[in-house]
C-alpha cells in the first residue's frame, strides 16, 4: 500500500511555456542534466547541428524550427520523480498548449531578461490562467545585458496581471553577472560557467554583508545588492504558498540556462513549492490521486511519431492509483474493457515500454483509432468520467479541394484522423455530404500542417481555399429547421461530423442580427464533443 502512495507523493508534473527563443529548450535540457537523465547537455535539441530532438517529432518542426507538438520527459532528482511537459511555442498551437496544461499540475514560464514579457508569453500565460494552475517564473539569459530587474517584475505584474515574489535576486547582468542572492537563506550563490554549462556547476555560499562577499563580487555590486534587497523587502509581495497554489502569485527566479546559472537552485525551490499530483474533477466528484484504483484521461493524440510504424499514440495523464502493464481497464466513452497496448514513456531521449506508472505520470499507448481527446480510462470497478477538454472555437476557415479524385478514400481517412487528433476541425456544407469539406483551425499554421501531413502521410494532395469566416456558433435548438433560418449574406450554414448544425460568420455583428431575426434561436460558442 505505502509503496504506491510514496511513488505518487514524489511525483511532480509540470509544463514549460515561453515565447520562442526565450530558452525553454535550454532550460529543459539543463534540468534533465541535473537529473542525470543526460550526461552532456546539448542533446535535447540542436537547431544548429540539426541533431534529432526529443521534442521534435514532426518533419515540419525541423523545417521551420518550431516546436509543433508537445513531448513529455521524465527524470529523477533528489528523491522526486519529475515529469516535464514541453509545449509548442508558436501561437497557432495554443489549443495544443491548453491540452498539455490540462495534464500538468503547474507551469514554468521562461522569460528572456532582455526582452521581458513577449507576445507569446502573454497568450500562453492567458491559457495558463484559464487552467488556474500555479505558475513559476524563470527569468533567463542573465549572462546577457538584461532589462532592469524591478522593471521586469513590474512588467509581469502589469501586463500579465499576476503578483510576483522574487525568490532570488540577480547580482549584475551580462559580463558582470556574478550569481544570485537567495532571499530565504540570505546567502549568495556565486556561479562559474564551467565548461559552458555542460556540467553541474560548483557553488560557493556566503553571507550578505560579509567581507568575503566584498571580495567575491566587489564593493560596488555588494552595495547595490544590499540596497535592492532592502527595497525589495519593503515593496514586493510576501511569499504566500496559498496564493502561489491559487495561481495569483508567481515565485520568480533569475538565472541563465545556457551557462547553468541558477538552474539547480530554481529546481530545488520549485520542487519544494509545487505540489504532488493534484486531485482531479470528474462528473462524479473529485478523485483523490492516492486512491488505489488506476484512472487516467487522454489529453493528446499524436499520429506517426514513428514513421516506420505509422503508429498513433494516445497520451494520457494518470489521475489516480497505479498503472501496471497488462492490466484490464475500462475505456469509459467506448464502453469497452481492454488492455492498453504498448504503454510507453519518454525518458530523456528514449521511448521505453513501461511496466508500471503512477498518478502524475504521462503514458502513451498505442491507439488503433478508438480514443478521442478527453476520454477516461479506469479500472473496471470504478465509476468515473473526467470532465472533458473544451475545444477552442476555430477562427480561420478554408474549403479543402482534393487534387486527385481517385484518392478519395485516403483523403477522407487522413482528414478524419487528423481531426480526431484535435489539430483541425472539419465541417460539411449544410446540404451536401462529404463532397465539400470545410476545415476550421485556431491558428493558420495548422492549415500548413494539414496540407503537409496529408501529403506525406496519406499521399494526398490538397488545395486550401481560404474562406472569410472568423466566428463560429453551434445551434443549440434540436428541433429547429436550419434550412428555414434567416441569416445574413456573410453567414454560412454548416454541419460538424456529428451532424450538429452550426453557423459561421464573417463579421461578429451578424451573430446578433441572426439572433434578432430568428426568435428562440440559441447559439453556443462551444461544440459538443
Ligand atoms: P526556446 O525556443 O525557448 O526553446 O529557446 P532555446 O532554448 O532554443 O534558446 C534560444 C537561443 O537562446 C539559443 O541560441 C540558446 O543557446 C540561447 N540561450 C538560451 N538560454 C540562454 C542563456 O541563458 N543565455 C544566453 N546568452 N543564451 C541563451
Amino acid at each position: 500500500m505505502a509503496d504506491y502512495t510514496n511513488e505518487i507523493k514524489k511525483r511532480r508534473t509540470f509544463a514549460i511555456i515561453s515565447h520562442p527563443d526565450a530558452g525553454k529548450t535550454t532550460l529543459t535540457e539543463k534540468l534533465l542534466l541535473y537529473g542525470g537523465a543526460i550526461n552532456l547537455a546539448g542533446s535535447v535539441k540542436g537547431k544548429k547541428t540539426a541533431k534529432h530532438a526529443v521534442s521534435d517529432w514532426m518533419e515540419i518542426e525541423k523545417q521551420r524550427g518550431i516546436s509543433v507538438t508537445s513531448s513529455v520527459m521524465q527524470f529523477n532528482y533528489d528523491g522526486y520523480c519529475i515529469n516535464i511537459l514541453d509545449t509548442p511555442g508558436h501561437q497557432d498551437f495554443s489549443e495544443d498548449t491548453y491540452r498539455t496544461l490540462m495534464a500538468a499540475d503547474s507551469a514554468v514560464m521562461v522569460i528572456d531578461a532582455s526582452k521581458g514579457v513577449e507576445a507569446q508569453t502573454k497568450k500562453l500565460f492567458k491559457v495558463c490562467t484559464m487552467r488556474g494552475i500555479p505558475i513559476f517564473t524563470f527569468i533567463n539569459k542573465m549572462d546577457r545585458e538584461a532589462n532592469d530587474t524591478f522593471e521586469l517584475l513590474d512588467e509581469i505584474e502589469n501586463v500579465l496581471g499576476i503578483q510576483t515574489c522574487p525568490v532570488n535576486w540577480p547580482i549584475g547582468c551580462g559580463k558582470n553577472f556574478k550569481g544570485v542572492y537567495d532571499r530565504n537563506t540570505n546567502t549568495i550563490t556565486k556561479f562559474t560557467a564551467a565548461n559552458n554549462g555542460q556540467k553541474a556547476v560548483d557553488r560557493v555560499e556566503v553571507e550578505l554583508g560579509s567581507e568575503e562577499l566584498d571580495s567575491l563580487i566587489g564593493t560596488e555590486l555588494h552595495e547595490k545588492l544590499s540596497e535592492e534587497i532592502e527595497l525589495l523587502d519593503g515593496a514586493s509581495s510576501e511569499f504566500d504558498i496559498e496564493q502561489v497554489r491559487a495561481g495569483k502569485l508567481t515565485p520568480v527566479f533569475f538565472g541563465s540556462a545556457l551557462t547553468n546559472f541558477g538552474v539547480e537552485t530554481f529546481l530545488q525551490h520549485f520542487l519544494e513549492m509545487t505540489t504532488s499530483p493534484l486531485p482531479r474533477k470528474a462528473h462524479e466528484g473529485i478523485v483523490d490521486p492516492l486512491k488505489e484504483d488506476f484512472s487516467a484521461f487522454v489529453f493528446k493524440i499524436q499520429a506517426n511519431m514513428n514513421k516506420a510504424h505509422r503508429d498513433r499514440i494516445a497520451f494520457m495523464r494518470i489521475c489516480s492509483g497505479k498503472f501496471e502493464a497488462g492490466m484490464e481497464v475500462n475505456h469509459v466513452q467506448g464502453g469497452k474493457k481492454m488492455k492498453l497496448l504498448q504503454p510507453q514513456q519518454m525518458m530523456a531521449q528514449e521511448r521505453k515500454i513501461v511496466e508500471e506508472a503512477y498518478a502524475g505520470d504521462i503514458i502513451g499507448v498505442f491507439d488503433p483509432g478508438i480514443f478521442s481527446i478527453g476520454d477516461t480510462i479506469c479500472m473496471p470497478n470504478m465509476k468515473v468520467e473526467y470532465e472533458g477538454i473544451p475545444t477552442f472555437a476555430p477562427e480561420h476557415f478554408a474549403r479543402v479541394r482534393q487534387m486527385d479524385t481517385m484518392k478519395r478514400k485516403q483523403f477522407i481517412k487522413g482528414i478524419s484522423q487528423i481531426a480526431q487528433e484535435g489539430a483541425i476541425q472539419i465541417f460539411q456544407e449544410f446540404n451536401t455530404g462529404m463532397e465539400e469539406i470545410i476545415v476550421g483551425v485556431v491558428g493558420v499554421l495548422q492549415f500548413d500542417v494539414l496540407k503537409f501531413r496529408l501529403e506525406s502521410e496519406y499521399g494526398v494532395d490538397i488545395r486550401l481555399e481560404p474562406l472569410p469566416y472568423e466566428h463560429i456558433r453551434w445551434i443549440e435548438n434540436k428541433d429547429i429547421d436550419v434550412a428555414k433560418l434567416s441569416v445574413t449574406s456573410d453567414t454560412k450554414k454548416i454541419k460538424d461530423l456529428k451532424d450538429n448544425s452550426l453557423l459561421i460568420f464573417t463579421h461578429s455583428w451578424s451573430i446578433n442580427t441572426v439572433l434578432d431575426r430568428n426568435e428562440g434561436l440559441v447559439l453556443s460558442e462551444f461544440g459538443r464533443s
